[in-house]
């Protein structure tokens, strides 16, 4: 292994650096942290890529997130050394992201009001724990197994405390997860306990949970895999090379997420600030982030819904005293978020300052839409065969409002990211129960 990475402050006025093989996942003046690779990945490498995708059963090229294990080296190892690769890095046996490209979804096309050609939606919960989160759980668990670490610290909606409890039975290392008493759905709890995590119920939300979670860290010098590890960044980035690999690197004008505690929204903005730096795409897509009306911090910030100020990147000098009114405006009006799409109903997302910066970086927009909207969203996606998680629905939802908007055109290429499945079935039954809902097909009695 060579030095191929370090950890950076991302804070411009700071820019402290750390070793790799550290801990620390944000710096003294409590910025976040970046992975910076020392060299420039040559844009050959995208012919290895696709070749690897012939794995010849080696799980390391099957796998959808060490496929492109080049781009994300922080430990420097020998990539065509598969050796090396089965000693050092994580893998649920090649399974994680191999299920996930973009697919075309014409019924989803037809009712966002896109050209069946243009709309591309890439279902991440085919994943083994059954959502993103496994992308960047192989990525910041072999950092924790390379820096020594026997047990893992997270707080979670469902999806993490699934992935984290997943992997952790894999290595062999013990797992603590937090969750929001009550406000869990029931099979991503069952996970947990499955896969033999400690799950501590926390009375609160999910902003309390990781609190808790994160305080543990920070007391006990244990290993948190939250997105605020930079290490879970990177492996989220693989969700955008499987979208650009099946588009020949040709960039779409518009990427589409669900917005909860922003790691994605993080994840993606570095990674296409690499792909510009390093010449691999000459175009940056415009990101899209839908927030729930119920949980819609970064919503009303950037587009200047509180004090009628927009909260804005700024090279990195943003107004945190911005942002700390709102919390505390918040807090004193025991304002809490509020969706049932608890994958995102999280108040004060953790990735915020990376977040503008990517929407700074690619032009992007925050929208919203309600629960309602996300439910017809999460329908739509079911009717072209494919199972989605109704934070997932605010993809469609979100694409649906710009296009009455005008703001997306019909013949624009635009590539969403479905999040996760199966995270509570009951909605998917309480919706085709009821016949007022767009899309429901009640059942005969
Ligand atoms: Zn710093």
């Amino acid at each position: 292994m060579k030095e191929n990475a370090i950890k950076k402050c991302i804070n411009p006025k700071c820019g402290k650096t750390f070793n790799i093989i550290s801990e620390a996942y944000s710096c003294s003046c409590n910025s976040l942290l970046d992975v910076i690779y020392l060299d420039k990945p040559e844009k050959e490498l995208i012919e290895i890529f696709y070749s690897r995708r012939n794995h010849g059963g080696n799980i390391y090229n099957e796998s959808g997130v060490w496929r492109f294990r080049d781009l994300i080296n922080f430990l420097g190892i020998d990539t065509e050394d598969l050796n090396e690769c089965a000693k050092i890095l994580v893998s649920l046996d090649g399974a994680e992201g191999r299920l996930s490209k973009p697919y075309r979804m014409s019924k989803v096309a037809d009712y966002v009001g896109l050209k069946q050609d243009c709309l591309l939606l890439q279902p991440e919960g085919y994943n083994p724990s059954g959502s993103f989160k496994d992308n960047g759980m192989s990525t910041a668990i072999t950092h924790a197994k390379a820096t020594g670490v026997h047990k893992i610290i997270c707080a979670s909606t469902g999806n993490t405390s699934a992935s984290a409890a997943m992997y952790a039975a894999n290595e062999n290392m013990r797992c603590e997860v937090y969750i929001p008493k009550g406000e869990i759905a029931a099979g991503k709890l069952g996970q947990a306990f499955q896969f033999g995590a400690q799950v501590i119920q926390v009375n609160g939300n999910f902003d309390d949970a990781l609190n808790q979670s994160l305080a543990k860290v920070n007391l006990q010098n244990g290993y948190t895999v939250n997105s605020v590890n930079p290490f879970r960044l990177e492996g989220q980035k693989t969700i955008v090379y499987r979208i650009l690999e099946n588009l020949d690197w040709n960039p779409p004008d518009w990427l589409v997420y669900p917005g909860g505690a922003l790691g994605n929204t993080a994840s993606c903005g570095k990674c296409l600030m690499e792909l510009y730096d390093w010449g691999w795409i000459k175009k940056v897509p415009r990101l899209v982030i839908v927030n729930s009306t119920g949980a819609n911090t970064f919503y009303e910030l950037v587009n200047g819904e509180f004090e009628g100020q927009k909260l804005v990147w700024n090279g990195g000098n943003f107004n945190t005293n911005l942002l700390d009114r709102y919390y505390d405006f918040k807090d004193s009006n025991a304002i809490l978020p509020k969706t049932r799409a608890t994958a995102i109903q999280i108040g004060k997302p953790a990735n915020i300052a990376k977040a503008l910066r990517a929407i700074e970086f690619t032009d992007g927009i925050v929208a919203q839409v309600d629960d309602g909207e996300m439910s017809h969203g999460m329908a739509v996606v079911g009717l072209n065969g494919f199972d989605c998680e109704m934070a997932s629905g605010a993809v469609p939802a979100g694409i649906k409002v710009l296009r009455e908007r005008e703001v997306i055109k019909n013949d624009d290429i635009v590539v969403g990211v479905l999040t996760g499945r199966q995270k509570d079935p009951a909605l998917a039954v309480e919706y085709h129960t009821d016949p007022k809902n767009i899309f429901s097909r009640p059942p005969i009695v």
